[in-house]
């Protein structure tokens, strides 16, 4: 059986999806384009998970994966509803 998420995985609460910082980059998902098709836990588990409105959130536990991990799972979005941008507000991606 699938493990549902409580609140307290998912910090900071008020602001799930972030924007958030994550070690050098900063990870925005954007729950409009999200359609919780998953494949960012897949590429990512550490970083992703699906929230109980089936939209990506960030895991507190993001801070374990690397930044090359993050960008994979951002371009692996079939609707590319991650964004990532660097300490200097660069876009990586899209
Ligand atoms: S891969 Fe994209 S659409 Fe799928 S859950 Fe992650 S953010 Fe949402």
């Amino acid at each position: 059986m699938a493990q549902s998420l409580d609140d307290s995985q998912t910090q900071p609460v008020h602001n799930p999806s972030g924007p958030r910082k994550v070690n050098k980059l900063m990870v925005h998902i954007d729950r409009d384009l999200c359609i919780g098709a998953a494949t960012c836990l897949a590429v990512a588990p550490k970083v992703f998970a699906l929230d109980k409105d089936a939209k990506a959130v960030i895991l507190e536990t993001a801070g374990e994966a690397t930044d090359e991990m993050i960008i994979d799972a951002a371009r692996a979005c079939p609707t590319a509803a991650i964004s990532v941008t660097d300490e200097a507000g660069r876009m990586i991606f899209p």
